[in-house]
């Protein structure tokens, strides 16, 4: 069965998704889904894209079943390890996303972010954050979208290309190849068939080095987004000789074709 393993439901600030649509939505295009509730702790802006992980619990046990599974995606920064670790080792989630969405104290999002600041510093600032991110998170099952700030950055082409930052992303890559940690391909981006040839040597790149595990995921925040792209993420790991998985109670599974 196919999964589509990161998607936002409303426990996100973000998102207004209800579970029952996801879950009808899967079972529609018959896949499995993981739901991955935001988690950023000291977010700029308080009490935002944090979520009360017993009330999450409490209202989609219910829902769990072999094609329903509930994890988290936890914003990493350097300053809250502790904290994170604590609410991952505490609660039974099936799966971890480890992402970076936060540099500096300010959003990745935030337009203010690159004032006056080149493509080169902003982009080795980004590596070298998830480089000291993964080297301390040793909960994190996969990483979250590695070219998360080409959807955000405001530079003529934000595109992540591999030659062109290959010292830091290599660095990214064998932590996580070393620590057998899977990398994400998060098929948000991927509706741009540029996109897919950018990010391939990213993957083929991670296989070099030892890594094996990819998991595919929408990061859907509505319903008509949960599955998108699942096949994109297969030609991309199936390219990469990188095999797709899912996390259920935090063991990888292969996922079959
Ligand atoms: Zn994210
Ligand atoms: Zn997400």
């Amino acid at each position: 069965m196919l999964f589509d393993t990161h998607m936002h439901t409303c426990f996100s600030t973000d998102s207004k998704m209800k579970i029952d649509e996801a879950v009808m939505k899967g079972k529609e295009l018959g896949i499995g889904i993981t739901i991955t509730e935001h988690m950023d702790i000291f977010y700029p802006e308080p009490l935002s894209f944090v979520f009360d992980v017993d009330q999450y619990f409490a209202a989609y046990n219910q829902y769990r079943s072999e094609s329903v599974l509930l994890g988290i995606e936890i914003g990493m920064r350097a300053d809250c390890i502790e904290e994170n670790c604590r609410i991952v080792e505490k609660y039974p989630f099936d799966y971890v996303i480890g992402s970076v969405h936060i540099l500096d104290n300010i959003d990745i999002y935030a337009a203010e972010f690159y004032q006056g600041k080149s493509k080169q510093d902003v982009y080795r600032h980004y590596f070298a954050t998830m480089l000291e991110c993964i080297k301390c998170y040793d909960g994190i099952h996969s990483l979250g979208h590695i070219d998360y700030i080409a959807r955000y950055a405001r530079f003529a082409d934000p595109e992540v290309y591999y030659h062109e930052f290959k010292e830091q992303i290599d660095e990214v890559l064998i932590v996580l190849a070393n620590k057998g940690k899977a990398l994400e391909i998060n098929t948000r981006r991927l509706d741009r068939k540029e996109s897919i040839e950018i990010l391939l040597p990213i993957y083929q790149r991670f296989y070099e080095l030892g890594g094996r595990m990819v998991t595919v995921g929408s990061d859907a925040h509505r319903m008509t987004e949960v599955g998108r792209g699942l096949e994109v993420g297969q030609e991309i790991a199936d390219r990469s000789q990188l095999k797709v998985v899912y996390f259920k109670d935090g063991k990888p599974h292969y996922v079959k074709v």
